[in-house]
């Protein structure tokens, strides 16, 4: 096989390992951000609720302190009795007092819906504080695992780009800026064994004439479509 097939062959098995790793850093950045956010929205959650807490209980007390109010103002209205003389003033109270008897209760009946709804925003807060409890040190103990896992594999990644850029300038001028180019795209392949007479790569059959060329190993050859370096696999 020609000195530049061969050394191009062995740059896109470095640069192939070289992606598989970034794909596995790619894969652990995304499950540690996963788990942050599984975190933060729970503590976004449990900020929300308490807030509700809060605002309900601030409601709540107003409420009864109104009550209070009104229960003050009944026990005036009733010790007024004693005073009046005639039956059209007393009538006027008693409609009065029923009025206040008829707000302090309404007054009541929705405070008493109020304590359900802060209990059960109480109970709200409590499930997912235990939940955030639970989740918190499984979170912390996995990314530090996958924190390690990234470091491992950035270190393989430097490696293989030292080997590479060592390979890389092994390669004939004429060849290594194209070759460069190509495997730094996006798909990452520069170099294409021959499947047959298709071009491994883009699998479209290549005129066999540049089979034949690229199957002596004489001569690095291209893909008639892709313009990727060709190659006949040997011992295969
Ligand atoms: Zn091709």
């Amino acid at each position: 096989m020609n000195r530049d097939i061969a050394i191009m062959v062995d740059l896109q098995k470095l640069w192939d390992r070289k992606v598989e790793f970034e794909d596995g850093i790619s894969h652990h950045e995304k499950s540690i951000a996963f788990w942050e956010k599984k975190i933060s929205d729970i503590r976004k959650d449990v900020s929300v609720l308490k807030e509700n807490l809060t605002q309900a209980e601030l409601e709540i007390r107003l409420k009864e302190k109104k009550v209070y109010e009104l229960e003050e103002k009944l026990g005036k209205l009733q010790k007024r009795r004693d005073v009046i003389k005639t039956e059209k003033e007393l009538a006027a109270l008693e409609n009065e007092i029923k009025a206040v008897e008829t707000e302090k209760d309404e007054i009541e009946t929705v405070v008493i819906e109020e304590m359900e709804s802060a209990a059960g925003i109480k109970k709200s807060i409590e499930k997912k504080e235990n939940e955030l409890a639970e989740a918190e040190p499984k979170m912390h103990e996995d990314i530090a695992y996958l924190r390690s896992k990234i470091e491992n594999y950035a270190k393989e990644v430097r490696e293989l780009i030292s080997q590479f850029n060592a390979g890389l300038s092994k390669l004939s001028p004429e060849i290594k800026s194209r070759f460069e180019k190509t495997i730094k795209s996006k798909e990452g392949k520069a170099i294409a064994p021959l499947e047959g007479e298709t071009c491994g790569v883009c699998h479209t059959s290549i005129p066999v004439h540049i089979v034949l060329e690229a199957s002596s190993g004489i001569k690095a050859m291209n893909c008639t479509n892709c313009g990727r370096f060709i190659y006949k696999k040997e011992n295969v």
